[in-house]
């Protein structure tokens, strides 16, 4: 369908993917009618900012807001969409309406991934989550966090200064799946000194233990707290697509623009994007992927996206940047600094020429990181 036919947008998802592909259909001249479903009621937000200023209790409460939107949609908000015909070109929302549609937006994005049902495993995903979990840390209750990767380890930190007592249960060191050993022990050693304790397991389940949930590690220890926070991955959110023809093997899978139909792109981490068929729930990812979609569903010249991955994170009073591939594997070539000490800028030989580097308390501009990537900026 060219853009010519597109009356009727409609997007499903209110975050920042779904923001993204609003704001870029407008900005390359898309004036017809845009509709922007989504479950939360919250406008789009800076989810990143919730493990983060949202849980330190002298944080900028304000941290996670956006700039106000400018697409001029109509946001239907609070409302899930729970099926859609492709061949109808129709939505159908949980409110029991349905929206028919010339060009459609996937954008729903991922949720918490639980180990139980238990109402005692908390997760952070939303920022409802976030300002209950702070309230929580405010009164100061001992922690178990599950889950050693990056959010585990910020959620770890902010209870940590917080107040708390707080074991870490994961079962491999600490970060060390996507940033490696070398990274994961730096962090893990700083945040081991500022009091968090960190239990390494073979496996990890979620039980009840009368109306608390517990962790029972496979050597048959179990860890109860006052507050039990599982941040254990995530899961797409494809359910409502599943009799829809659009999801393969289970999975939204995209093309290097994300086309997933005609006039039907996808974009964020419910996506699994392009050639490597992988989801890469981060930030910059969503934003870029959207901006790509958008296009593609305006121009069906538009490019493929190009796109070195970014993340950062903030945990223990450091903040880390990396671009390029993860997980990084073996020594870096240390650019600055010292091998285990920060600030440090670290970098990695990847595939295909394609390098990683990792900035730790450096304050290098992200352009000059992403340049270190580049064999040919040598
Ligand atoms: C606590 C936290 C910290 C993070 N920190 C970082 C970080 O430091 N750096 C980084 O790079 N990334 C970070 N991320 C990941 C990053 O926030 C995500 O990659 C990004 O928000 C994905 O955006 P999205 O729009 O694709 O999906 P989402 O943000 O998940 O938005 C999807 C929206 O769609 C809604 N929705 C779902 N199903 C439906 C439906 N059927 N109908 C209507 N609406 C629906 C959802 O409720 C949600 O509002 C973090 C994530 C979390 C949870």
């Amino acid at each position: 369908m060219s853009s010519t036919t597109l009356r009727r947008v409609v997007v499903v998802g209110g975050g920042i993917a779904g923001l993204t592909a609003c704001e870029t259909l407008r900005e390359r001249g898309f004036d017809g009618e845009l509709v922007v479903v989504g479950s939360e009621s919250h406008a789009a937000y800076s989810r990143p900012a919730l493990s983060k200023a949202l849980l330190k209790l002298d944080g900028d409460l304000s941290a996670h807001e956006l700039a106000p939107a400018t697409h001029g949609a109509r946001e239907v908000r609070g409302v899930s969409a729970i099926g859609v015909d492709a061949d109808r070109r129709t939505i159908t929302l949980d409110d029991g309406t349905e929206l028919p549609f010339d060009g459609l937006v996937i954008a729903s994005g991922s949720r918490a991934r639980r180990l139980s049902d238990h109402p005692g495993e908390l997760t952070l995903r939303g920022l409802d989550d976030a300002h209950a979990l702070r309230d929580r840390l405010a009164d100061q209750p001992d922690v178990v966090v599950l889950g050693g990767g990056v959010l585990g380890m910020e959620i770890a930190s902010g209870a940590v200064t917080a107040g708390c007592r707080v074991t870490l249960i994961a079962t491999s060191p600490p970060m060390s799946r996507q940033l490696g050993a070398h990274v994961s022990g730096i962090l893990t050693e700083s945040a081991t000194a500022q009091g968090l304790h960190i239990v390494v397991t073979d496996t990890a389940t979620v039980d009840a233990d009368g109306d608390r949930a517990v962790v029972r590690t496979g050597d048959g220890r179990v860890f109860g707290a006052d507050a039990l926070i599982s941040a254990v991955g995530d899961l797409p959110n494809t359910e409502w697509l599943s009799s829809s023809g659009l999801l393969r093997d289970g999975h939204l899978r995209t093309d290097d623009r994300g086309l997933v139909a005609p006039g039907i792109v996808a974009a964020g981490d419910v996506a699994r994007w392009g050639r490597d068929g992988v989801r890469t729930p981060l930030w910059t990812s969503a934003i870029e992927q959207a901006k790509a979609a958008a296009s593609a569903l305006l121009d069906a010249e538009a490019p493929e996206l190009r796109f070195q991955n970014y993340f950062w994170t903030e945990q223990f009073g450091h903040s880390l940047k990396a671009v390029g591939p993860l997980p990084v594997q073996g020594a870096p070539e240390v650019l600055i600094g010292e091998p285990d000490a920060t600030p440090a800028l670290l970098r990695w030989q990847g595939r295909r020429r394609i390098r990683s580097v990792i900035a730790i308390d450096h304050r290098i501009p992200i352009p000059r990181l992403r340049r270190l990537t580049d064999p040919a900026s040598d």
